[in-house]
């Protein structure tokens, strides 16, 4: 599926709330001068107590629900503008609610996705979801503090030391999902000078996912900042950046390329500083600068983004990254 480019403002001009809501069917009544309630439409929404939670101004092409469960369900947030309505509705990225508007728009009809297609789009994935999760793994191991890692990151991304049974035994782990938030595989970091560094599952293929891009998804940001590894994606998290995924590696596949460009408008590279590092700068800057924008952060030769602090982390991003959201959120 190639990516295409679409003009947030322009169809954000163009769809209000009101056509939105009446594609979905949802009624509302009138509370106050610009004030609309109702029973919120939201697949998010669990509570059934919450009957009138929902809340919509035209005036301000905006919506709300207040239901905690239903706030809860969508990361912390109350509410937002028609994409992020949509993007709920379809369970998909702001990017692509954003497309499927604008598709709507040029053909002259609104009808999106049906609702309750929850997963519109297919897709085929040589990386089968695994049927099991790796128990009593110890996120407070001395390996992932050495790393600059907190306990609290360590579990958000699930990674700690791993003393049970197979090839994982005795290394760090992390676990890997694919766009969908499926878990494909879990990586073994060496945590001594043993060999391999990284060990992954006989058959898994890196090149078909990036590490971390459901959670980047999930973060709503128009901006992916693109990392090599589990530890830069790990250390830009805690600096407060949700919207991060790595390569596992400084090759970009196509299929990541096209991962990129379907979910977000615009990329910032954050290769590391050695000459592996800029040849795939260059690389991926020219593959991805014909689907989206990209801006590259330029790092002091020989270091990479896993051994700074948040605070140089933040400097670097500086301006670019400007939809910064709040950390561990
Ligand atoms: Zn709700």
């Amino acid at each position: 599926m190639p990516a295409e480019w679409v003009d947030f403002k322009s169809v954000k001009a163009k769809v209000s709330m009101e056509t939105v809501l009446s594609h979905y069917d949802v009624r509302l009544r009138r509370v106050g001068v610009d004030e609309f309630r109702g029973k919120c439409p939201l697949p998010t929404h669990s509570s059934a107590r919450s009957n009138d939670s929902f809340s919509v101004s035209f005036t301000l092409n905006a919506w709300s629900c207040q239901s905690a469960s239903c706030i809860a369900a969508r990361s912390g947030r109350v509410g937002g503008d028609v994409f992020d309505f949509v993007a709920e509705m379809e369970r998909c990225s702001i990017r692509e609610a954003a497309l499927r508007l604008d598709r709507s728009l040029t053909e002259n009809l609104l009808p999106l996705a049906t609702p309750g297609d929850k997963n519109p789009v297919p897709y085929t994935s040589e990386n089968r979801p695994l049927s099991f999760t790796l128990r009593n793994i110890d996120h407070q191991h001395s390996y992932v503090i050495s790393r600059g890692l907190s306990v609290q990151t360590a579990r958000y991304f699930g990674v700690g030391y791993y003393d049970g049974n197979g090839f994982l035994r005795g290394r760090v782990v992390i676990p890997i999902h694919n766009e969908h938030g499926e878990l494909v595989a879990y990586s073994g970091r060496a945590i001594d000078q043993a060999e391999p560094k990284y060990r992954l599952p006989a058959g898994f293929r890196k090149s078909h996912v990036l590490f971390n891009l459901h959670r980047a998804i999930q973060s709503r940001e128009y901006t992916l900042i693109l990392v090599e590894g589990f530890f830069d994606t790990f250390k830009i998290h805690q600096a407060g950046h949700g919207n991060v995924a790595a390569l596992m590696g400084s090759k970009l596949s196509d299929r990541q390329a096209e991962l990129i460009g379907t979910h977000f408008n615009q990329v910032i590279l954050m290769l590391d500083a050695d000459e592996a590092g800029q040849a795939a700068t260059a690389a991926a800057g020219t593959a991805l600068s014909s689907m989206l924008g990209v801006q590259i952060v330029e790092l002091a030769s020989g270091t990479q983004p896993d051994q700074l602090a948040s605070e140089e982390i933040n400097q670097l991003l500086g301006g670019l990254d400007h939809d910064v959201p709040t950390p561990d959120r």
